[in-house]
């Protein structure tokens, strides 16, 4: 595996690795890496010939208020992950390279990125589009990976990639999950014994739904009531929303289209994010 710094040194490797049917995946990642990441490695090397990851934490998508300077890092850990994974590339960019002084240019998402997360991290998507698309034109990558577990993200960057022609497959890749459901994420590493016990609460929230849904239910408010309860042992509740799974629009009633149920809130001072996706015409077959 090779560890790159620099975008001049990594078109030269990756020049190299490029050639008639041989496709470059491409793993976007802020590091800290864990299960969650490396499936959508593996994901990668199930379908491509060299793998790309990419360990940048992204000013630009981070508020003010939120956790930019105390976002956990650790290369060293990181670095030999994904060597033990057979990463072919290691992509670690400075923050003063992808962001020199005189840049001023942002990829300003629409529609996906207004609802859900929005309201409450205002900037947070223009932050994502921007990177994610200079990443893009770093890498030149056939196929790039993202988790479900940041469904909206997937929408925002599906959009953007349609919208500004870039020659790149988006692959979603379902939420790895600790064994007793929590989504595994980085910033889990921020919970206290008692609070990472209360985080519980949204996945059960939604594993129960996702198993009325199994059974038949159809109905979106139904579904919901299963899942509000066991988040009054968050904090605070962000949102939780029935929406298209491809739009982020509001689900129709009954649901007949694939559609996620995603919430969001804060246990402790720490932020979290889920969602489950149910698909009709798959439990159907
Ligand atoms: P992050 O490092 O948090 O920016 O995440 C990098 C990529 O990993 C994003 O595409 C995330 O959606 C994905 N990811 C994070 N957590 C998980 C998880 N538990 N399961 C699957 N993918 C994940």
């Amino acid at each position: 595996m090779r560890t790159i710094r620099s975008v001049a040194e990594l078109r030269r490797a990756l020049a190299e690795a490029r050639g008639p049917d041989r496709h470059i995946g491409f793993v976007p990642t802020m590091g800290y890496l864990h299960q969650g990441h490396m499936a959508l490695v593996e994901n990668s090397q199930a379908r491509c010939d060299a793998t790309v990851v990419s360990i940048f934490v992204n000013p630009t998508q981070f508020g003010l208020t939120e956790d930019l300077t105390t976002y956990p890092r650790d290369f060293i850990r990181d670095e030999q992950l994904c060597r033990e994974a057979g990463v072919d590339v290691l992509f670690a960019p400075e923050v003063r390279d992808v962001y020199p002084p005189q840049f001023d240019t942002f990829v300003e998402p629409g529609a996906p990125a207004q609802p859900l997360c929005g309201p409450f991290r205002p900037g947070h998507f223009r932050g994502v589009a921007t990177v994610v698309c200079k990443l893009f034109n770093m890498v030149q990558p056939d196929v790039a990976f993202f988790g479900q577990k940041d469904l909206q993200q997937c929408a925002v960057v599906r959009r953007m990639t349609f919208d500004l022609n870039l020659p790149i497959d988006i692959v979603t890749v379902p939420t790895v999950r600790e064994p007793d459901g929590l989504a595994m994420s980085s910033r889990n590493r921020y919970l206290s014994a008692p609070e990472r016990k209360r985080a519980l609460a949204i996945s059960r929230g939604l594993l129960a739904a996702e198993t009325a849904f199994r059974e038949g239910e159809r109905d979106p408010a139904r579904l919901l009531s299963l899942v509000r309860p066991p988040l009054e042992a968050l904090d605070e509740l962000q949102y939780l929303e029935i929406v298209d799974a491809e739009t982020l629009k509001p689900a129709t009633n009954p649901l007949s289209r694939p559609v996620a149920i995603c919430a969001a809130g804060y246990v402790g001072s720490t932020r979290l994010i889920d969602n489950v996706m149910l698909d009709p015409d798959a439990a159907r077959r």
